[in-house]
């Protein structure tokens, strides 16, 4: 339940400000000038605000679509990622945006045609070649559909670009959206999955791993491309058993040609980033492997995250083509 949203003054009259607010007819509403004042305020504790989010809506004013990271892609030769969200519905202990942000109140940027010609500016700029546009990388692409209207907003926008290609990132089952939508070939809705035991202790107020699979079997029956995301692969007792029969159950549900690509990645964080997660998570056994004292990444050790990333990806093979499978260092 939002109970205070800001409301930047300039986006008042956005016609996605209105639609928005019409949701939280209850909320405190808070003029601001900037949202910075409210997000980037120092001395908040991520974790306290976590238990009550307030709403941010706010204007973006440059850098709508930017680069992705070196090693970050699913085999396209122009990787882009965009954010009109900052923050999550839920509440993985891993995220590393507890890291990133010293606030977790849920900041929308309302102007999504901002966006959009951005995005389209890049398509004409790389005519002919194969782009990918990533959505999910500072929030969770479904979660919020209800309030923002994201994906019914951006869909038409990639509709007849066969070239380009959006990912959806989610670990939300919400399907009703998808289902009043005609598919693409070229959106990917990606899903972030793990062994159910994991996710039932990690990816903290996130659907189960069964009801994720249960909806990509869904949406895949409805046309919808589906992507794989085991990123981050992470490390326990029987770990390999573990992933071994997710990749079964998972095989067993849906059909490897409405799998457009599977992703591995490793469990990593920028030094920075890590110390504050690592603050807030001190006893979880999610951290347990990582080498604690590396100077700028904070990983599994080499051996361990090699060893995962083979077994897993030789795993994988059983049920899909080497060149479905990807490997994301960012
Ligand atoms: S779903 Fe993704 S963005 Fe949301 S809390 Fe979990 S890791 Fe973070």
């Amino acid at each position: 339940m939002i109970e205070t949203i800001y409301i930047e003054k300039e986006i008042e009259d956005n016609s996605k400000t209105i639609q928005i607010l019409r949701k939280f007819k209850n909320a405190r509403k808070i003029s601001i000038d900037r949202y910075g004042e409210i997000f980037n305020r120092k001395n908040q504790n991520f974790r306290v605000q976590k238990i009550n989010p307030s709403l941010i809506l706010a204007r973006k004013h440059k850098g709508f679509v930017l680069p992705t990271p070196v090693g970050f892609g699913i085999g396209d030769q122009k990787n882009f990622y965009f954010s009109h969200m900052y923050n999550c519905l839920y509440d993985c202990s891993y995220c590393f945006l507890q890291g990133m942000y010293s606030s977790a109140n849920y900041l929308i940027f309302v102007n999504f045609d901002d966006f959009k010609k951005e995005i389209k500016q890049v398509m004409e700029r790389n005519m002919g070649e194969n782009i990918s546009f990533f959505s999910g990388y500072d929030c969770d692409s479904v979660a919020m559909e209800s309030v923002t209207n994201f994906i019914n907003d951006f869909i038409p926008t990639f509709r007849g670009h066969e070239n380009a290609l959006i990912e959806l990132r989610t670990k939300s089952v919400q399907t009703r959206i998808f289902e009043k939508l005609e598919p693409i070939s070229n959106c990917v809705i990606a899903y972030s999955l793990m062994p159910e035991e994991l996710a039932v202790k990690l990816d903290k107020k996130a659907p189960s791993v069964s009801s994720r699979i249960s909806a990509m079997k869904k949406l895949s029956a409805m046309g919808w491309k589906i992507g794989l995301r085991f990123d981050p692969l992470i490390y326990s007792n029987n770990w390999k058993i573990k992933y071994q029969s997710l990749f079964k159950e998972i095989y067993s549900e849906i059909k490897e040609e409405s799998i457009h690509s599977v992703s591995l990645g490793p469990l990593r964080f920028p030094k920075a980033y890590f110390n504050k997660i690592f603050g807030y998570h001190r006893g979880e056994e999610v951290f347990s492997q990582m080498d604690i004292n590396s100077a700028n990444v904070v990983s599994y050790d080499k051996a361990l995250e090699y060893e995962m990333n083979t077994f897993c990806k030789n795993d994988l093979l059983k049920y899909c083509n080497e060149n479905k499978v990807f490997h994301c260092y960012s």
